[in-house]
């Protein structure tokens, strides 16, 4: 009988782990099933500017697999047994057998953070969010204000974008930090706060938000801050799936992996991407990034097929290059950093770091009209 590969998500991770799966075991007794609540493949880098009214290419999960031997099924997984090593999902065929499961489910919004967002906060962690977001910025009238909530990389690219495609709007981005983005050297800092002066974004540090109403916020010191639409973009939250299975994981749900990012309660599962707890090189937890999401889907093809073949693997080094900022379509940063992911001083800005970004952004999947197989090679 055929060794069956299961991976579940079809993210950056688990669509890259899942072709070089099946290209690297093409002649031997080996299937690879991909599961995916859609059908499409979500280019998550590019949901601030889905958020701020721009069009996306739709990119099909059945055209990105054309040409390979991985076989797609298009439903939501609701549950995995890990004892009859089965996934269950919401839609045909209902359960899959695995001898060998990737768990690759990414990671949404952190809306339970404070009381209110749930109910009234906008998120851009995936297409059907970040489209309501859309239509709320195009419903509120000129001179509305629109407050970011997190001064990470997700929030300087929503108020970003938000305030170069609706100059109209008054961004606000707030951060309980006392500076936005503090993982940049100082000339790429220097360049942030030019660049978010430039677009109107106004920035307010140590504000720390209590609660969201559905006329703004209130921060903890009980001041209230008017807005008519509250971006909740404070980190991400992995899905509840791994711990509700009994997988071994970390505080946050995310799956605890060895260095060959096997789950270190269960010998036959792997985990990669968001849904992850890798650990870099620095020894520090592995950073939810499409950079290191692709990193680990190469990697835990080549673990996999290197076991199969009877060969043991080594380590996947989780390391980094850069860390990329869109600050609107015609500006950027570039960050490059250390495998460690401490910035180095090399820095791009301006123009050519937009276009350095998009660059990568379309490498990753090649965003054609046609939707064509993405290539190997891609860094994120
Ligand atoms: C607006 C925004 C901008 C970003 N910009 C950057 C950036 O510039 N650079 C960068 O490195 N990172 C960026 N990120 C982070 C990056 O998108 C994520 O780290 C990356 O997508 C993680 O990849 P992944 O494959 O682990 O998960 P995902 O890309 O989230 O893929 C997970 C997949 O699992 C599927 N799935 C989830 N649950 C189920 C289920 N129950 N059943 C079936 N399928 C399921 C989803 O549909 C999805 O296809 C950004 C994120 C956002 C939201």
């Amino acid at each position: 009988m055929s060794h069956r590969v299961v991976v579940v998500g079809a993210g950056y991770a688990g669509l890259s782990a899942a072709k070089r799966l099946a290209r690297k075991l093409r002649r031997s007794d080996v299937t690879v099933t991909l599961v995916n609540a859609s059908d499409r493949f979500v280019e998550r880098v590019r949901l601030h500017q889905l958020a701020a009214g721009q069009r996306l290419v739709e990119l099909s999960l059945r055209h990105q697999l054309s040409g390979t031997t991985v076989q797609l099924v298009v439903a939501r997984v609701t549950a995995i047994d890990t004892t009859g090593r089965t996934v269950y999902m919401d839609a045909a065929p209902g359960a899959i057998s695995y001898d060998t499961l990737v768990y690759a489910m990414g990671s949404g919004g952190r809306l339970d953070d404070v009381p209110g967002a749930v109910e009234h906060a906008y998120t851009v962690v995936d297409p059907e969010q970040a489209t309501r977001l859309r239509h709320r910025v195009a419903e509120v009238a000129s001179g509305s204000t629109v407050a970011v909530v997190g001064g990470g990389l997700t929030g300087l690219e929503t108020a970003s974008e938000l305030a170069e495609s609706h100059p109209e709007l008054r961004v606000r981005l707030l951060t309980g930090a006392d500076d936005v983005e503090s993982g940049l050297a100082a000339r790429a800092r220097t360049h942030l706060r030019r660049a978010l002066d430039r677009l109107g974004v106004s920035v307010h540090p140590k504000t720390f938000v209590a609660a969201v109403r559905e006329d703004g916020l209130s921060t903890r010191d009980g001041a209230l801050f008017a807005a008519d639409a509250v971006v909740w973009t404070t980190g991400f939250r992995t899905p509840e799936l791994a711990r509700a299975a009994g997988f071994a994981t970390d505080e946050s749900g995310r799956m605890l992996v060895d260095a060959t990012l096997r789950s270190v309660s269960h010998p036959e599962v792997y985990a990669v991407g968001d849904a992850a707890a890798a650990v870099s090189v620095s020894g520090a937890p592995s950073r939810m990034s499409c950079q290191t999401a692709l990193l680990m889907g190469r990697g835990v093809a080549d673990v996999i097929a290197a076991r199969l073949m009877g060969r043991d693997p080594g380590p996947v080094r989780i390391r980094y290059v850069f860390t990329n900022i869109s600050l609107g379509r015609r500006d950027g940063i570039v960050q490059f950093t250390r495998a460690d992911d401490r910035p180095s001083r090399f820095v791009l800005t301006g123009r050519a770091a937009a276009v350095f970004k998009e660059t990568v952004v379309r490498s990753t999947v090649r965003s054609g009209p046609r939707g064509e197989p993405d290539r190997d090679e891609s860094d994120g």
